[in-house]
């Protein structure tokens, strides 16, 4: 593309006329000449030198259920691309991506490490060009969705691992509901092809039945269990067997489809390529022609349709016993998409809807999808750069906090190095050191395209508990690491109850709130005591209504005035809050309008009904009066609080309970018990599920009679079901339990 400034490409021209208008006169009105002239030195630059051109760049995510393999298939391909030179395994807690303690001890990735490696495939569609891979490993843990969800954001691609044994599990659901959601083009890695029972081909099916995707192998295991020796490349009819003499994988001999198998991948190369020709014109055309189609053909078709959404490459492996790693890096340059595969990310510039394509000589957008402090260089900032060059001793508006910051470092993870860089361009996933006032989906970019990205959405909190520090000398302590890991952590919240001064936390789950509290223990140094986890309810409202609030005080000395009047009403539920200013004519001077909606929000902190947060409801500020001197911002902020608790009370408030998804999997001769426990904890069952002797039930059941479940179903069953759960929706608390709730909640004032 030719060298030119594209903000003025992509601007609607109202937008930039806005835009251009506002940068002059904050121009004039606060930067000083000097520093005018570094934000301009640093914004339009010539196009860099890129280490690698955006079409060989590969964001990719490595998504699935707990152990299903997502560790050790990172920990793979670091060890095949060279990053790594010594296999770490998960079990023995030495595998590079699992780099924070806890994780270490738990066995489970808590946290999505960036890492970026390189990968060339000999043959495919690009033989011998080099590739940049950017992993993202999520975690699988129920409690860590968020986590999850935050990294599909800033990918282009992910490969879904499900275990070769167990096929989809309920997790593996959820996070291909996530990718469905932000359009991730995929692929399906079945591991574990080593272990007993497992079921290559009964796996794809199940992707297809369950997940509804467009699953195809594009390989075939050779054997399974521990006959599992290699793979069929469909494409290309040959044999890659893996060299048992070599522990590590690195050598298996290209070999002619032994004759046992060729009947099988005729089958299912026949299947691929009817399955392609169901979704790709070009190769319908000459498979109903009966015309030979080429092996590059069938790639690109393999990679349009995957681009598209509408086609799932499968390739089975066995992480473990590294075997299918170097297949599956294949298909990772092959079939994923580079940035400019992807539609354009949406941002907001002045109320309108800009597009943000990546162009190295725009300047630069990007977005925070993930914070962690590291030990020694405090906190690292990982930022995907959308669109222009970001550069070390730049300086980044944040348009939330409407401050410029300085980026002192940039650096690359490669594994648990990091690697000082100078520059990162549009595509490019990197982390940023310096910049302080910023959380997790905040927009940086250049102040002279100011331009906010949509943040990702996580969902609320389900479980609070109360927390306080073991010695009256480590309070300031404490209140700094909770406020450092709720920045990091956008599914955590921290809150404290003015009258009581209790601080409460809240998150996703037990474990979550568990590993926090590790986390004060060991990064910050603060030893907490935390109170039993409660469940943190939401209120709403049900009607609509109108509140009128003063805060009038003007009896002697200098006088209060605030008066606001707003009305709300009911949003679909896991809409949030909405609040909207519907003044006219300065009944409230401009200045007090958000004073007023500070307090509005606040109000809604504490609900009506027992003081639980309210959500799903929509706030227009309509009407109200100022006095000329008397009137100032607390003022309206009281007025604000003031209105809202009475439109609450007046708009039949209701409380709300978090209810779980829960798959409980039985032996059939428990499926009875399991069932009737089930009742008993106020389950409504959704469906059940035969799979030779053992049932599925899946259910929708309250998280506050799920406490302690994991104890009860083993002595149900004699240890036998299992299950996994994660947060649904919230519903309405029926009306005889509510009572119970707001009688101890208000012997607990303080909560989240
Ligand atoms: P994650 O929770 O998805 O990150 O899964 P891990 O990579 O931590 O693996 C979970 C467990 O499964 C560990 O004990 C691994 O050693 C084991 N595992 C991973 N891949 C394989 C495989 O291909 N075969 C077998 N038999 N075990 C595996």
């Amino acid at each position: 593309m030719a060298e030119k400034d594209l903000a003025t490409d992509t601007l609607p021209e109202e937008c930039l006329l806005e835009h251009s208008k506002s940068a002059a006169s904050t121009r004039a009105a606060t930067e000083t000449t000097a520093k005018e002239k570094t934000t301009k030195e640093t914004i339009r630059t010539e196009k860099p030198k890129r280490k690698y051109p955006l079409e060989r760049l590969r964001n990719i995510g490595i998504a699935a259920h707990i152990d299903a393999g997502k560790t050790t298939t990172t920990e793979r391909i670091l060890f095949y691309s060279g990053i790594v030179h010594k296999i770490g395994e998960v079990h023995d807690g030495a595998a590079t991506t699992d780099w924070m303690e806890q994780e270490r001890e738990r066995g489970i990735t808590i946290t999505s490490a960036a890492i970026s490696c390189e990968w060339t495939n000999k043959g495919g569609l690009f033989p011998g060009a080099s590739h940049a891979i950017n992993l993202i490993d999520t975690p699988g843990h129920v409690d860590f969705t968020a986590e999850v969800e935050r990294s599909l954001r800033v990918l282009d691609g992910a490969v879904a691992v499900f275990c070769g044994v167990a096929g989809v599990q309920p997790q593996s659901e959820t996070v291909w509901r996530q990718m469905d959601k932000y359009r991730v083009p995929r692929l399906a890695y079945i591991n574990k092809m080593d272990r007993t029972g497992a079921d290559f081909l009964g796996a794809v099916e199940d992707i297809r039945g369950k997940l509804g995707g467009n699953a195809h192998p594009l390989f075939l295991n050779m054997g399974a269990e521990d006959q599992f020796k290699g793979l069929i490349d469909l494409l290309e009819r040959k044999a890659y067997v893996y060299d048992e003499s070599d522990p590590n994988g690195m050598k298996f001999d290209v070999i002619d489809i032994p004759a046992e198998y060729q009947a099988v991948a005729e089958k299912y190369r026949a299947a691929l390529v009817e399955a392609l020709a169901n979704v790709e014109d070009r190769i319908a055309d000459k498979f109903l022609e009966g015309q030979e189609i080429s092996t590059e053909e069938l790639r690109q078709a393999i990679r349009k349709a995957t681009l598209e959404m509408k086609f799932i490459g499968v390739i089975p492996g066995s992480s473990f016993k590294n075997k299918g790693i170097q297949m599956l890096l294949d298909c990772i340059v092959d079939y994923l998409p580079s940035p400019l595969d992807l539609p354009p990310m949406h941002g907001e510039c002045d109320e309108k809807t800009v597009d943000i394509v990546p162009d190295d000589s725009h300047s630069p957008v990007g977005l925070v999808f993930k914070l962690m402090t590291d030990p020694f260089v405090g906190k690292l900032i990982f930022y995907r750069v959308y669109t222009g060059v970001v550069k070390k001793g730049m300086v980044l508006y944040n348009p939330r906090t409407r401050k410029q910051e300085r980026v002192s470092r940039l650096v690359l993870m490669k594994a648990n190095d990091r690697i000082d860089i100078d520059q990162a361009c549009s595509g490019e996933i990197c982390a940023l050191i310096g910049p302080r006032e910023v959380v997790t989906g905040d927009t940086l970019c250049d102040k002279e395209f100011s331009v906010c990205l949509e943040p990702p959405t996580f969902p609320e909190p389900v479980i609070s508990m109360s927390i306080e520090p073991k010695t009256k000398a480590d309070q300031e302590k404490l209140a700094l690491g909770l406020q450092r890991l709720a920045e990091e952590d956008p599914t955590f919240r921290v809150t404290s109850n003015a009258e009581t001064g209790q601080t409460l936390i809240a998150g996703m789950g037990e474990l979550h709130l568990e590993i926090i509290r590790d986390r004060l223990f060991r990064e910050f140094k603060v030893e907490a005591d935390a109170g039993r986890p409660q469940i943190a309810y939401r209120e709403t409202i049900t009607q609509k209504a109108e509140g009128e609030g003063k805060f009038i005080r003007q009896t002697g000395g200098h006088g209060q005035y605030g008066h606001a009047i707003i009305k709300i009403e009911p949003l679909e539920r896991g809409k949030g809050v909405e609040v909207v200013n519907e003044i006219v004519g300065g009944v409230i001077p401009k200045e007090f309008i958000k004073p007023t909606q500070d307090g509005l929000m606040e109000g809604a902190q504490n609900g009506v009904v027992a003081g639980y947060p309210v959500v799903d409801f929509r706030a227009r500020i309509v009407d109200g009066s100022f006095h000329e001197v008397d009137s100032s911002e607390l003022a309206f902020k009281m007025a604000g609080i003031f209105a809202f608790k009475e439109a609450m009370k007046k708009a039949k408030p209701i409380l709300l309970e978090p209810i779980m998804k829960v798959e409980v999997t039985t032996p059939d001769e428990y499926q009875g018990d399991i069932m009737g426990d089930l009742n008993r904890r106020r389950g409504q069952i959704q469906g059940m599920e035969n799979k030779g002797s053992t049932t599925i039930i899946n259910a929708f059941v309250p998280l506050e009679m799920m406490f302690g479940y994991a104890t009860d179903i083993r002595s149900l069953t004699k240890g036998r079901a299992s299950y996994s759960m994660e947060t649904s929706h919230f519903e309405q608390v029926p009306a005889n339990l509510l009572s119970k709730i707001v009688e101890t909640a208000s012997r607990a004032p303080a909560r989240t």
